[in-house]
């Protein structure tokens, strides 16, 4: 097990990776946690669970929700919990983004840390202390933004995760190395999702890669200005074709960051895209981009991203060079409704 802290505004986070959750108890007391996962993880790894306190939540984007933080609590108070326990979610980024959350809220704020399951989570959703829940047909609306104690990082648990999720999970990935990390581009265009299945070391350390990329950006940036912004690369258009036709997570941001390099071509020169679809698609993601741009842009219109009639568009200069371009409505008006042509 190795050890890496890293320091933000108002506190830290220690990542232990190359864990194995039989050691668990070297970083907090069982006996002071409360465990929070989901029913999938819960089903394949009982044993873990076993003699501690366990809230076990329906899995799933649709149970993200007020609702099951309600339920949480409620259990949590069951269960006695109080300042001195540790909430521990265990599970992929809706759990972590649940336990959070009601770590952050319960009185007032008890201590939080993650086991996180799928590979979203390890690379993603568990760094960076955004946790939250979803309104309607708003994601995210809701939450704080408060980091974790810790993160504790058992590869082994992904070797029940479905290889969908996989997938999902290496859109992501794919996206840390487009916009900081050029080396590891080269590295996953020789490589597979087969190629990480199969070893353990390179798994481990793909993973640890990418926590490093997330942390250093958000220890930079912790309230979303500058470089934070960087990682939304693929979300614009990403979240509007999630919206409309209801694609899982990773497969829409892979469509968006084939759009966002379509505009880099366009307005940053940048040359790299067959390279980019090639890789994207070799890791199992859909690239094809035809799409209805009007009901895009009617989603666009409501970006968090956009300021009065300038959208901030994450793009590429070259691989492992973000920028953010502020880009008028009405030029990107016509740069989507040329790119939505583009397969
Ligand atoms: P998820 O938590 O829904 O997990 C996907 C599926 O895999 C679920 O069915 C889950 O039960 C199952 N699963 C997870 N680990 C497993 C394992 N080891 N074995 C078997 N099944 C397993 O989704 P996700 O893709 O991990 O995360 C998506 C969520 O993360 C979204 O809600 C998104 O908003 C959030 N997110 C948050 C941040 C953040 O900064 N807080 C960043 C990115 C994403």
């Amino acid at each position: 097990m190795h050890k890496k802290t890293y320091s933000f505004s108002s506190s830290r986070t220690t990542c232990y990776f190359e864990a194995s959750f039989s050691q668990f108890n070297k970083v907090a007391e069982k006996d002071r946690c409360v465990f929070i996962t989901d029913q999938h993880v819960f089903d394949q790894h009982k044993k873990y669970f076993r003699g501690s306190r366990v809230v076990v939540i329906r899995p799933g984007e649709s149970f993200k929700v007020q609702q099951t933080i309600d339920q949480v609590i409620d259990q949590l108070i069951e269960y006695g919990a109080d300042r001195k326990t540790t909430i521990v979610g265990v599970g992929g980024g809706v759990v972590t983004d649940i336990s959070g959350f009601a770590a952050s809220v319960y009185m007032r704020g008890i201590p939080f840390g993650f086991a996180p399951t799928s590979i979203l989570g390890m690379v993603d959703a568990s760094i960076g202390g955004k946790n939250g829940i979803d309104v309607g047909h708003y994601k995210n609306l809701v939450g704080t933004i408060r980091q974790p104690a810790f993160l504790f990082y058992d590869t082994s648990f992904l070797q029940t995760l479905p290889h969908e999720e996989w997938i999902n999970g290496f859109a992501e990935v794919i996206k840390h190395a487009a916009i900081k990390d050029a080396a590891l581009f080269r590295e996953l265009e020789k490589n597979s999702i087969h190629y990480y299945k199969k070893n353990k070391k390179a798994l481990a350390a793909l993973i640890r890669k990418n926590v490093m990329i997330k942390s250093a950006v958000v220890m930079k940036y912790e309230f979303e200005v500058g470089d934070r912004k960087l990682l939304n690369f693929g979300h614009t258009l990403g979240h509007a074709v999630e919206n409309i036709y209801e694609l899982p997570h990773g497969h829409a941001v892979a469509i968006g960051i084939k759009g966002a390099c379509l505009i880099s071509e366009e307005l940053l020169n940048f040359k790299e895209t067959a390279r980019v679809t090639d890789l994207l698609e070799k890791y199992g993601l859909p690239t094809d981009l035809h799409t209805d741009p009007g009901k895009i842009l009617e989603i666009m219109r409501m970006d968090k991203k956009k300021t009065r009639d300038i959208m901030n568009y994450v793009l590429l200069e070259k691989l492992g060079k973000a920028v953010v371009k502020p880009i008028p409505m009405k030029h990107l008006e016509k740069l989507i409704y040329s790119i939505s042509r583009a397969r």
